[in-house]
């Protein structure tokens, strides 16, 4: 049995946090890779030591004296260390970095340091090996991530050994640092699960798993135990934020489960996410797994007499979004109407130059903008299972006095996708929520 864990930037905040950490890891000996984030933040008004490392490399671009920033970073690291007596000459390490700051530096190698020292100092507390990302996260030029020759490179290094990892960053093929993006440790995790062949995923955080809302428009939701790795991906498409997106493709590749959990709360099982699960009763327990959305859409609907009938005009009309580059989230269409929803931020920088191509190309009798549009995303997976899902749905919403705009089902019957007014956005979430989950 083996466990890769990764711990995000809260679990690395202080030392009472390493404790918790080191309790967590040594309670279960399968627990043997570990990856970590720089420290985050110990309270709201506190800062991320990734944050901070940015702001040096903004200040040394400048030419702006950056060393009260460092001194912070340098001493949050220390007094870790010192707290729990950790036997590791971590100044060295400082020192050397500080003259390469003066000697100038890459973003990406001075913001990975972050991670680097948090690894090492979480690898003496522990007694584990380190092995750094630089090692093993192999990048292509073109900024994608070699998996073949990451996932040998680390089954190497990894072999036998209880290690602890840096997250956030790898090598290019020039042997330079590379960052991934923000919260890209959650990759890291990822990438060396797949490449250990990992039994499980942990992914430990500050919350108790996927919540099955946002928490901010409904009180106290609760949160998902079992989500498939299909529901997930809609869920965390439309706006649910727990993970990076691109965690997940590494260890769903492998068919390795991903599990949520809270450092501050271990007991507690956290989100499981596989890629079935063969014990369901489909006809027991929430009809719903979880809710998601987000405002600032547009509804853009072209109609024209005889458009159904005629070939090549979807084609067209997809083709002038992709000109502008507008991606399209989805494409509800009726007899002799097409509509396409885009993301605001998206259509309005080009909104006239693309209506007037649309007028040009595609001649339509009429074209409705419908903005202000929230997007809604109800998952499930046992909703397939029961008749009336949809139904029960609607007439919830209807009942509420929620306008409905737009209604797409995925072929899987995973999802039903809502579009409504933003206004109406709150009072969706929350009586979907009380009406379906249970
Ligand atoms: N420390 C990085 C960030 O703040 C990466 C991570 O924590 O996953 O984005």
């Amino acid at each position: 049995m083996l466990k890769v864990a990764k711990f995000g930037g809260s679990s690395m905040a202080d030392a009472a946090h390493y404790l918790q950490v080191r309790d967590i890891v040594l309670s279960d000996p399968a627990r043997t890779i570990i990856v970590v984030s720089a420290a985050g933040k110990r309270n709201s008004s506190d800062y991320k030591i990734t944050d901070l490392l940015y702001l040096c490399h903004a200040h040394l671009k400048y030419g702006v004296p950056c060393d009260s920033i460092y001194d912070t970073i340098r001493e949050r690291y220390l007094g870790i260390r010192d707290e729990l007596g950790i036997d590791l000459p971590l100044e060295d390490d400082l020192d050397a970095l500080f003259a390469e700051m003066k000697a100038g530096i890459s973003e990406d190698k001075l913001v990975s340091r972050g991670e680097y020292f948090s690894a090492k100092l979480l690898a003496a507390f522990l007694g584990f090996d380190f092995i750094d990302s630089e090692l093993w996260v192999r990048f292509r030029f073109d900024g994608s991530i070699d998996q073949e020759a990451t996932y040998e490179a680390l089954s190497h290094a990894a072999a036998g050994r209880k290690a602890v990892i840096p997250g956030f960053y790898g090598v290019m093929p020039d042997g330079h640092i590379k960052l991934m993006d923000r919260g890209g440790s959650d990759i890291t995790g990822a990438l060396a699960a797949a490449a250990l062949d990992a039994d499980v995923y942990e992914n430990w955080t500050d919350v108790s798993g996927i919540l099955m809302a946002d928490p901010r428009i409904v009180k106290n939701a609760k949160t998902i135990s079992r989500i498939t790795y299909s529901e997930l991906r809609e869920l965390s498409y439309i706006g649910a934020q727990v993970l990076h997106e691109a965690t997940i493709f590494p260890v769903r590749e492998k068919n390795i489960p991903l599990n949520i959990r809270n450092t501050n709360e271990p007991e507690n099982p956290g989100t499981l996410i596989r890629d079935s699960f063969e014990d369901d009763v489909p006809t027991e327990g929430s009809l719903i797994t979880g809710i998601a959305g987000r405002k600032g859409f547009t509804i853009i609907t072209i109609t024209r007499n005889g458009m159904s009938s005629e070939v090549g005009v979807i084609r067209k009309i997809l083709g002038i979004f992709e000109n502008f580059s507008i991606s399209i989230h989805y494409a509800p269409s009726g007899v002799d109407c097409y509509s396409v929803v885009v993301e605001n931020k998206q259509f309005e920088p080009c909104r006239y130059s693309c209506l007037a191509e649309l007028q040009k190309e595609i001649k339509p009798d009429h074209i409705h903008v419908s903005e202000n549009i929230a997007i809604v995303a109800v998952v499930g997976r046992k909703m397939v299972f029961r008749t009336g899902s949809s139904g029960r749905i609607f007439v919830a919403l209807g009942e509420s006095g929620v306008n409905i705009r737009m209604i797409s089902q995925g072929p899987e019957e995973l999802n039903i996708i809502i579009g409504m007014k933003e206004r109406d956005y709150e009072t969706a979430v929350r009586t979907l929520y009380e009406r379906f989950i249970h």
